[in-house]
């Protein structure tokens, strides 16, 4: 039989891809990374790129982290508005954080890591609009570059090319919608008055908002407004309605005493998306896998985690095309039992019908006590899962803040 091209094909340069491609590259993998745009600097607009403390680990890994503290990333630490108050987690370093760099700067620095590492081949300009199929099993994957077509083989394919996926499409993965009726849209700002350089959010009801410090002190400022109340507004006049939505926060930032350095940028139609994520031979990860609510800003930091778990999952079977589709489906059930149940609490949420009765409870407990504020943030961090949120030892202290601040 003739021998494959390379080990692994990841189609997909971002945050998934270049990850997956260094992981791999690491073990002494050959790995040929597709990626469908033509600028090693390009990068992702449609991102407010803040990435969690549960992704830190894995940049640790690439030994990425003081690169990008470097690049100026700012810490996460956020303070989340509620309707009971300023919820503020310790910052004493005993509560994780990760950071926030502009993905201008993210990707650019990601990809020509992934570009220099060994075995790596970064194959700018090349779009996947194929895969290549024997006995059932992906074992290639078919691009045009430059109006020609290319066909490269691997044991393993890998689908890191977002929420649209054209591999999965080309695959026939079915993709699941589910619908998001809150929208976003968000702009760059420097040189607000008086700035405490700490990130915000606000959780008000069915609507959102965000503050988040990055480099070189630039704030990105969104709204994430329901589509019922907000959406014909937005569409009528943009500028109008954003300026107004952030003034009528509370505490609001003095988005007018600050310098816009960016246009309104922004979508009205989010739907959340999921398919599996592998088959033999093929794998999705990042958003090709699981394109979740922006709004709990942990997209980025799943398309890391993911291609780890990927790696890890494979990592001694790409000489063994049995053990290399086992491999696959272990990753898949370590994908699946890792998001399901974050994501059925951001399908939830999604709906806009702002908080259930246990949110109700951890978030105003949280707005009172620290150590259920830096619960709750290890939570948003994705650090716990929504059943150790509920823990009944959590579930108790709650009900005991609550009852103490009720009578006194
Ligand atoms: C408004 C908004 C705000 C967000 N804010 C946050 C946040 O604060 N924090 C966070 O963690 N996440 C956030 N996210 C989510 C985050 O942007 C994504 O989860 C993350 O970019 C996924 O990374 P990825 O590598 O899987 O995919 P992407 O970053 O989408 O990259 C896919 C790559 O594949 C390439 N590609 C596509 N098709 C092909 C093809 N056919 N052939 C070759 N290459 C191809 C693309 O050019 C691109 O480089 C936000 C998303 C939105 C929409």
């Amino acid at each position: 039989m003739a021998q494959d091209d390379y080990d692994v094909a990841i189609v997909g340069a971002s945050l998934a891809g270049c990850t997956a491609a260094l992981l791999f590259s690491s073990m002494g993998a050959r790995v040929a990374l597709l990626e469908k745009r033509s600028s090693v600097d390009a990068y992702k607009v449609l991102c407010t790129h803040s990435l969690h403390a549960s992704a830190m680990p894995v940049l640790e890994r690439l030994d990425l982290v003081a690169a990008l503290w470097a690049a100026g990333a700012a810490p996460n630490h956020a303070s989340w508005w509620v309707e009971w108050g300023w919820i503020t987690p310790e910052r004493d370093g005993t509560v994780p954080f990760g950071l926030n760099l502009r993905r201008q700067t993210l990707d650019p620095l990601l990809r020509r890591r992934a570009a220099a590492a060994t075995g790596v081949d970064l194959m700018l300009g090349h779009a996947a609009t194929a895969v290549l199929e024997r006995d059932g099993r992906v074992h290639g994957v078919r691009a045009t570059h430059r109006g020609k077509e290319i066909d490269l083989t691997a044991p393993l394919i890998v689908g890191a090319d977002g929420r649209s996926s054209a591999v999965a499409a080309a695959a026939g993965i079915r993709t699941r919608k589910s619908r998001n009726l809150r929208f976003g849209f968000f702009s760059y700002f420097r040189d607000f008055p008086e700035d405490d350089g700490l990130s915000r959010a606000w959780f008000m009801g069915p609507d959102c908002a965000f503050s988040f410090v990055n480099e070189d002190g630039i704030r990105v400022i969104v709204a994430a407004p329901n589509r019922a109340d907000h959406l014909s507004a937005f569409n009528a006049d943009l500028a109008t309605s954003f300026r107004d939505y952030i003034n009528a926060l509370p505490d609001a930032p003095r988005i007018e005493a600050a310098q816009r350095i960016s246009k309104i940028i922004g979508t009205t139609n989010f739907p959340l998306l999921q398919r599996e994520p592998s088959r033999p031979g093929l794998a999705l990860i990042g958003d090709a896998a699981l394109a979740t609510d922006p709004v709990w800003g942990i997209g980025g930091s799943w398309a890391l985690l993911s291609a780890q778990w990927l790696v890890d999952a494979v990592a001694n079977s790409l000489n063994d095309q049995q053990e290399l589709d086992s491999a696959l489906e272990r990753y898949g059930a370590r994908h699946t039992r890792a998001l399901r149940g974050h994501q059925a609490q951001i399908r939830r949420y999604a709906k806009a019908r702002g908080f259930n009765v246990a949110e109700r409870l951890m978030f105003s407990a949280a707005a009172r006590d620290k150590e259920m504020a830096s619960h709750l943030y290890r939570f948003g961090s994705r650090l716990i899962t929504p059943t150790e949120l509920l823990a009944p030892r959590a579930i108790l202290r709650a009900g005991k803040v609550n009852l103490s601040h009720a009578i006194g």
